[in-house]
């Protein structure tokens, strides 16, 4: 039937679309695993927060006792609607504006039994019960070891394959070893076939045909194309934006608006134009500073939002819909660079961006984004050979160069099981 091929193109893709929404479900793991032929991601590494193992194994997940504290910061946010700010106010404009696509998504979800059973077992992984290695050894630190003044000298051992063909057949591994500095190199797997590196006793996995650069912001410039024809076509970026919770000040340092002012934008651009992805958190004031200053300052015309909206292993939503400090979804605002060729607006668009698009998964680490780049692709200048950039990546995708100060952080071999 139609739904059981949906159904098995999803297991291979990862993607699966809602006719009756403008709507998609996305499961990380399963987009992610097409970056690797001889490892794969972890479901359980990945799925770690919102299926938390303990109580699936004894099956009491609606017994869950209720957290008396977000109960009272209910209670506030209630009494505090009631009385809304001028800002508030636009935000809870906003709000109202997608409230009803996202129900819709979500109701598409819902009612699609076969998804939600195949959610419901996302995390599960047969081999790995019992022997499981995730959370054994420390991460590596990358922001500490690039702050000290040994920096220059730490390098990182790629194990580059001699036979392509080996690898693919037996997994017969010959190979050979090139050290190259870890911090502001471009570091290239320009294989077919993931490719194994190691540093400091820790082992990562580097994505077929996937490049990093590791630095601080202030040597972000050296991303930029020597050559005028060599920029990106899809630039994605997920800035440190400052915010209050305690919890994310612990993860990883952010930076005040006024520095993103000065991201290269235009000149990592193509010649042919980019389509520009920004994430951003639910602050008003945010989104009034990406609309009036960030965008106009990069040279970017706004276009549309895609909508995350975040789901528990059993399809709820993690926190309630209209709980104004706690969205169940985030935002991500999209709009075009233009390139140095004339009419490159024209050039740029092989379909037409939709509005309002939702895209749902259940959440993987703190603050880390689903790997939608795939989706974003059919609306990318130059689509079919487009190259595309992350800033301020925490992870490494086939086809794509990835820069921030920590690009390595979830190729840890610890997120990896080998096939
Ligand atoms: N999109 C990522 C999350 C990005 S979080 C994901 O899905 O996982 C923002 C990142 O910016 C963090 O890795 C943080 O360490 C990095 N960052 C903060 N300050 C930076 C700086 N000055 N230079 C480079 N990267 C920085």
């Amino acid at each position: 039937s139609e739904s059981d091929d949906r159904l098995s193109a999803f297991s291979k893709s990862g993607i699966y679309r809602f006719d009756d929404a403008n709507a998609f479900f996305v499961d990380p793991v399963r987009v992610l695993n097409r970056c690797y032929t001889r490892f794969r991601v972890s479901p359980s590494a990945y799925y770690s927060r919102f299926f938390p193992s303990s109580i699936f194994s004894t099956g009491n997940y609606n017994n869950v006792p209720k957290n008396s504290g977000k109960r009272k910061r209910r209670e506030k946010e209630k009494k505090k609607s009631q009385a809304l700010n001028l800002r508030e106010q636009m935000a809870d404009r906003r709000h109202q504006e997608v409230r009803v696509a996202l129900l819709k998504a979500h109701e598409a979800l819902l009612g699609a039994s076969q998804v939600l059973e195949t959610l419901r077992n996302l995390r599960d992984d047969v081999e790995e019960r019992g022997g499981d290695s995730i959370l054994r050894e420390n991460e590596l630190d990358f922001v500490g070891l690039g702050s000290v003044w040994q920096a220059p000298f730490y390098e990182i051992v790629l194990k580059v394959n001699e036979d392509e063909a080996a690898v693919e057949n037996a997994g017969g591994e010959s190979y050979y070893q090139k050290v190259v500095p870890l911090f502001e190199t471009h570091v290239a797997n320009e294989a077919s076939n993931d490719m194994e590196a190691e540093l400091l006793d820790h082992k990562y996995i580097l994505p077929k045909n996937s490049c990093f650069y590791m630095s601080d912001l202030r040597q972000i410039h050296n991303l930029i194309p020597a050559e005028s024809d060599c920029g990106f076509n899809l630039i994605l970026i997920d800035p440190p934006w400052e915010n209050s919770s305690a919890h994310q000040k612990l993860k990883y340092p952010t930076l005040p608006n006024r520095y993103f002012l000065s991201l290269p934008i235009k000149q990592l651009t193509h010649t042919a134009g980019a389509l520009v992805a920004l994430w951003v958190t639910n602050r008003e004031k945010l989104r009034n500073f990406v609309e009036n200053e960030l965008f106009p300052k990069w040279g970017v015309k706004y276009a549309t939002t895609f909508y995350w909206l975040k789901v528990k292993a059993d399809g709820s939503l993690i926190s309630e819909l209209d709980l104004f400090h706690h969205r169940p979804y985030e935002c991500l605002l999209l709009g075009f660079s233009h390139g140095k060729e004339m009419n490159s607006e024209q050039l740029l668009r092989p379909n037409h961006l939709p509005d309002n698009q939702v895209f749902i998964s259940v959440p993987g680490d703190y603050s880390r984004k689903p790997p939608i780049g795939e989706i974003l692709l059919d609306y990318v200048p130059g689509f079919k050979h487009a190259r595309c950039i992350e800033l301020f990546s925490r992870e490494m995708i086939a086809g794509w160069t990835s820069w921030g100060n920590e690009p390595l952080h979830f190729q840890d071999s610890k997120y990896f099981l080998k096939y």
